[in-house]
């Protein structure tokens, strides 16, 4: 496997700021992407992205889904004290990303940076006010990196209410095979996809059946594939992350199959299919159950589609706060995928 190849496309994913509703500069990073290779790609008005490789069987068609969209956050009001309180995108704890450095992009395109605090960051001004300190989202604010004292310095400079706000990635390749970031979820999974695009090019893969690859980007707060999948999808899956915990069978370094997630069970033909693949190439995988957890597989089935539906994907540890997974996770992802695709 290329490994360098995967990094940079996962690296030059994670550069770019997306969190859902602010996804066009990544969805162009996709559609370049399909046209410097020539596939046949399609944009969606809702703007997510779908490429299509014609395979022998054009009536089986598989689709396959990664979401472009991360969580982030949007300014909520415009503090007196001159700085932002914000509305998260998403779900997730904001502690996670306390004392984290942000980017607000304004609606007239002008970028500010700041850093997300607690209202009593200093223990030397706050004491045990800033140790006991409640870690809810109104007890945050933004504070940004230009001299501003009140609110009409912050409406000078342009920024408003509904501006996006993304926080820095922290991305990190460790020389052990670790990736630590923010927003592997998942764009460690649209790295993949886009590795396995190349993969069918550069080794002339023929496919079985005509394959989907389906960019979402509003798949963080619920319905990024309610739209746009094609009607002749007999197979729907998304590619997504695994999750990590206690009492949870997933890990770093295998692919894991979801059997089941807060909506219920996924296709059981299907994952049974998965695991004969995976014992036929000796694919590392796991079966788990999601308990809090849905997937664009899930969108695509509530907007009506008539499909089997699945989900497998790399381990992610701590999903929705800095992420972490290990290449040996994202590689068995590639394997069962190429597979699938070739069988
Ligand atoms: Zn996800």
């Amino acid at each position: 496997m290329n490994y360098n190849l995967l990094y940079k496309y996962i690296k030059e994913l994670l550069s770019i700021p997306s969190p859902t509703g602010y996804t066009e500069d990544v969805e162009k990073y996709v559609v370049n992407f399909l046209k410097s290779r020539d596939i046949r790609y399609k944009i969606a008005n809702k703007g997510s992205v779908i490429a299509t490789i014609e395979g022998k069987d054009k009536i089986n068609v598989t689709t396959f889904s990664t979401h472009v969209d991360t969580l982030g956050a949007m300014v909520k009001e415009i503090k007196e004290n001159g700085r932002l309180s914000v509305s998260l995108i998403g779900d997730y704890v904001i502690s996670s990303v306390e004392g984290e450095c942000c980017t607000i992009h304004t609606k007239n395109n002008k970028k500010y940076e700041g850093t997300l605090q607690n209202i009593k960051p200093s223990i030397h001004a706050y004491a045990n006010e800033s140790k006991q300190i409640d870690r809810s989202t109104e007890n945050y604010e933004i504070v940004i990196d230009e001299e501003v004292f009140c609110k009409a310095d912050i409406n000078n400079l342009g920024i408003d209410v509904g501006d996006m706000v993304s926080f820095d990635t922290r991305t990190r390749i460790t020389s052990s095979g670790f990736i630590k970031s923010r927003y592997l979820d998942d764009k460690a999974a649209v790295g993949v996809m886009l590795y396995v695009i190349d993969y069918i090019i550069l080794n002339e893969i023929s496919l079985s059946h005509t394959i989907n690859f389906l960019f979402t980007n509003y798949e963080e707060v619920g319905h990024g594939a309610s739209a746009f999948i094609p009607k002749d999808t007999m197979n729907f899956i998304a590619i997504d992350l695994g999750c990590l915990g206690e009492k949870q069978n997933s890990t770093e370094y295998d692919v894991s199959i979801c059997t089941k997630d807060s909506n219920g069970p996924y296709d059981y033909k299907l994952i049974n299919y998965f695991i004969n693949l995976c014992k036929e190439d000796s694919i590392n995988y796991k079966l788990d159950i999601y308990d809090n957890y849905g997937s664009d597989a899930i969108s695509a089935i509530r907007s009506g589609l008539d499909a089997k539906f699945a989900l497998f994907g790399p381990g992610i540890y701590a999903s929705h706060g800095y992420e972490r997974t290990h290449i040996k996770s994202l590689e068995e992802t590639i394997k069962l995928i190429i597979k699938y695709i070739s069988n």
